[in-house]
């Protein structure tokens, strides 16, 4: 019987390059953001919401979850797929784990992911070029509900700024019960199939698997490979966030949050 992990968060905090690193175990598969199962199976409905494909891979051609079964419990299907030891499921939100606890016919762990709030603002803004107030109102309110909601609930907190400087994995291994094996951190060498998730994280996949050439790699992949490299690596994006930005944080409560997560 296989043991699920679920990955919970807010957004643009690494969770998918966590999910991928601990889907690279021998003994796991990391499925991606596992609540878009509906969407895959009804193929036209997520080709209108994202054009870039379901699977983080092999976009919309996937001999993955193009053959998924349709019928039942998906995580039932997922280990008869994958026969794993350990499902990682990086959907993060906690509307789509409440679903999953109505019927979840498997053992789970919860992993929360943390990132410093103004690295991940950072990272943010560089991408999108500014900060909202409803970005970083919303980000408050579901973090604040999330530390509420794993009060009474056993959970490990992995910060994004270990992981990524290759610390920490081990300690999440033995939380989850899987055997730490430093090659994790190696993610591009195994073919994940990832339901949707970060794209630039998937481009070391594509690269490393010929799937991908290098000067067919857009403007943010190649931003990303540039950043990295064949590699795991945190860069701190805190710098890029203006004086107004860190107000705008400030005025949110981000502090408090930041406290909680122990930044
Ligand atoms: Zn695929």
């Amino acid at each position: 019987m296989p043991t699920v992990v679920f990955i919970l968060g807010g957004g643009h905090s690494g969770s998918t390059l966590l999910g991928m690193i601990l889907g690279t175990n021998k003994d796991a598969t990391c499925l991606g953001e596992f609540k878009h199962i509906d969407s895959v199976l009804i193929k036209d409905k997520l080709k209108k919401v994202q054009k870039s494909g379901y699977c983080s891979t092999c976009g919309n051609h996937c001999r993955v979850w193009d053959t998924f079964p349709r019928e039942g419990n998906p995580f039932v299907n997922a280990d008869r797929v994958f026969g794993s030891e350990f499902l990682v499921d990086t959907s993060k939100y906690l509307n789509w784990f409440n679903r999953c606890m109505e019927d979840m016919p498997f053992p789970y762990k919860i992993v929360r992911l943390a990132r410093d709030p103004k690295d991940r603002f950072g990272s943010f803004r560089r991408r999108r070029g500014k900060l909202s107030d409803e970005e970083v109102y919303c980000w408050v309110k579901r973090e604040a509900a999330m530390t509420k909601f794993l009060e009474d609930k056993e959970h490990i907190i992995c910060k994004y700024e270990d992981f990524a400087n290759k610390r920490s994995i081990n300690k999440v291994c033995e939380f989850i019960g899987m055997k730490y094996d430093p090659s994790m951190y190696n993610y591009w060498e195994k073919l994940h199939h990832n339901m949707r998730g970060n794209v630039r994280t998937a481009t070391l996949i594509q690269l490393k698997h010929g799937l991908l050439k290098p000067k067919d790699m857009s403007k943010t992949q190649r931003l990303f490979f540039e950043d990295v490299g064949f590699n795991v690596k945190h860069i701190d994006k805190s710098k890029y966030l203006t004086g107004s930005d860190l107000r705008m944080l400030k005025k949110h409560g981000v502090d408090k949050i930041e406290a909680q997560l122990g930044y």
